[in-house]
């Protein structure tokens, strides 16, 4: 594995160990159980554990499942196999939600301490009262309860004394502050749900804010590596870990979260088209999750040096996704064997080829790594070749096949074109060619030149397959950059706390826009040796582009290939 490249928050915890400032680095990546992973999730995942390794360090994995509405096992086990998938093995595995006793006690200590109280306002009059950007917000009027009055509300909170929403503990830090973070926030909520893996046991949940600065110091993370929403949240984390008292004191650190262009990746959207079913899942092949370009056939190799190449910075940028597929090409380009799939097949009858006889023909499986070995490719007087290899009234520069035309099957002979076969609506449904013995490939033959190689698949012996063809799920860039602005507010509403219940409702019009071209299913051949593919079986198919295998969708009688990504693209890197 390359080292990353230095980047500042390297530049931090490097400075850090050479003071002494910290013994050992200690990260982790805290994602919410309440959905599948995706691409932005890598970066958070490479950085911190790639951050630990370079430094001998340690990497939590650590549910943060402080907000039992949303949360479920499903997406618990699904996020442990993503994690595993990229190549990282955590060293803690951890859930915020065992901490639900400590963080009740400090919580009980800075009412102690007289830095909360307990408050009897609704959540829309502690909207109101919080004041704006350039307007103070105002005390509440049950900001001076005594400690004693505190307590005892709280544990009645706890008790189940109290509805949802009737009281909240508030940190009491300055109504006046320039930060509204700092504004009196709520640390504790009261709320019955079920909790995943609590149970019914608690009826009061931290806020998110209160409880993450506590997780990251009761398991002695030192780098509490986070995106850039939450940059106005650091000086309440700091004044959490102060006035807790906490006996490790954790820094939180922000960097700017991966956009990819054309694409939808907050998961409350992912969340809706799984539920919407206009996808097959979090795991369709289209969809930007982890789950998603697995089946896909995108390699944990490619995203890892992805997220390396693309960097960490403070400044909000959008990769264009074709980056992503560039180092997804770059990884298959050597390990892919190479084979021929025909995806829209023409029948081409080779008349003077002997009827009933079938010969094979070597063939090699990487031409750039000869490592690869070669295979036996059946060859007879029926094969396959693309329909659009074919014009019967070509333009000018055209060396495929037309009438008179002679070209190059790959790994076979010279066929020419002599005749073509109609159906009643004038559809050309078969060419009759003939072939020249001499002219095999391998066979030195250089008499004359053809200008077109074509691949085929030979009839009898050939596989059926399916073929699924992908474009983006949303073809229009500016929408889908106005969807992941609207998210981003409900991301920073969610931070700032008193919301955090009712963020998360997307306006499901997004779903109109959907590319209807996303999913192309088409029906054509392989060779025979194919039938022994197994899921997530990568694939080079010689002029079209790198295939996987689709785990879930393929049968012992027909495999059905996702296109991962075409040969060339435009892009430049
Ligand atoms: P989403 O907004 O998609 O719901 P999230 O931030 O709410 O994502 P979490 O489960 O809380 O999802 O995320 C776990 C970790 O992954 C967090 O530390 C978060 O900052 C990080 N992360 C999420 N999205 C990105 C992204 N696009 N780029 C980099 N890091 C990300
Ligand atoms: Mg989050
Ligand atoms: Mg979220």
């Amino acid at each position: 594995n390359k080292p990353a490249a230095t980047n500042f928050i390297k530049q931090i915890v490097k400075e850090d160990l050479d003071t002494g400032k910290v013994d050992t680095v200690v990260t982790r990546f805290p994602p919410e159980p309440n959905g599948y992973l995706h691409i932005g999730h890598a970066k958070s995942i490479c950085l911190n554990f790639e951050l630990a390794d370079e430094f001998g360090g340690r990497t939590n994995l650590r549910f943060d499942d402080t907000n039992p509405v949303k949360e479920d096992v499903e997406f618990v086990e699904a996020i442990k196999a993503d994690v595993k998938w990229l190549g990282f093995d955590w060293d803690g595995l951890f859930f915020a939600s065992d901490y639900f006793e400590q963080m009740y006690a400090y919580a009980v200590k800075l009412i102690k301490k007289g830095k909360a109280f307990v408050c009897d306002l609704s959540a829309d009059e502690m909207r109101q009262t919080r004041g704006t950007l350039t307007e103070p917000g105002q005390n509440s009027p049950y900001r001076d309860r005594s400690v004693e009055e505190n307590l005892d509300l709280f544990e009645r909170m706890r008790n189940g004394e109290f509805k949802d929403g009737e009281k909240v503990l508030r940190a009491k830090i300055d109504m006046g502050s320039p930060n509204i973070n700092l504004r009196d926030p709520a640390i504790y909520r009261v709320l019955r749900a079920f909790h995943h893996n609590t149970g019914d046991k608690w009826c009061i949940y931290p806020m998110y804010a209160f409880a993450h600065p506590l997780e990251d110091a009761i398991e002695g993370v030192t780098h509490s590596i986070c995106t850039l929403e939450f940059e106005d949240q650091r000086p309440f984390y700091d004044w959490v870990i102060e006035e807790c008292e906490t006996p490790s004191r954790p820094h939180q650190y922000e960097f700017s979260k991966l956009r990819l262009t054309d694409l939808i990746m907050g998961k409350r959207y992912l969340k809706l088209m799984v539920q919407e079913n206009v996808v097959d899942g979090w795991d369709d092949p289209r969809m930007p999750t982890l789950s998603g370009i697995r089946r896909r056939g995108f390699t944990p190799e490619a995203i890892r040096t992805f997220c390396r190449e693309t960097g960490v910075t403070k400044s909000p940028g959008v990769v264009d996704w074709r980056y992503l597929e560039h180092f997804v090409r770059e990884d298959l380009k050597l390990k892919a064997p190479r084979t021929m799939a025909v995806i829209d097949p023409l029948k081409v009858v080779i008349t003077n080829y002997p009827e009933g006889q079938v010969e094979m023909l070597p063939a090699e499986n990487n031409s750039e790594n000869e490592e690869m070995g070669s295979r036996e490719i059946p060859f007879s007087r029926e094969i396959y070749i693309e329909r659009e290899d074919f014009m019967e009234n070509p333009p000018p520069k055209y060396f495929r096949l037309f009438p008179g035309n002679e070209v190059r099957l790959k790994h076979a002979y010279f066929i020419k074109c002599e005749e073509v076969v109609k159906d009643e609506n004038g559809k050309v449904i078969e060419l009759r060619c003939t072939y020249d013995p001499a002219t095999k490939s391998g066979s030195g033959f250089n008499a004359r030149k053809v200008k077109g190689t074509i691949h085929w698949v030979e009839a009898s012996q050939a596989v059926p397959a399916e073929f699924r063809l992908f474009e983006p799920l949303f073809a229009q860039k500016a929408e889908a950059a106005a969807e992941e602005a609207v998210q981003e507010q409900t991301t920073a509403v969610e931070a700032s706390g008193e919301a955090e219940a009712d963020a998360g409702n997307v306006d499901a019009s997004f779903l109109s826009k959907l590319n209807p071209k996303s999913l192309e299913i088409v029906q054509g051949f392989v060779e025979p040796n194919m039938k022994d593919a197994k899921g997530q079986d990568k694939f080079q198919f010689f002029r079209h582009g790198y295939f996987n295998v689709d785990p879930k969708l393929t049968t012992a009688e027909k495999p059905v290939f996702n296109l991962i990504v075409s040969l060339k693209s435009s892009f430049e890197v």
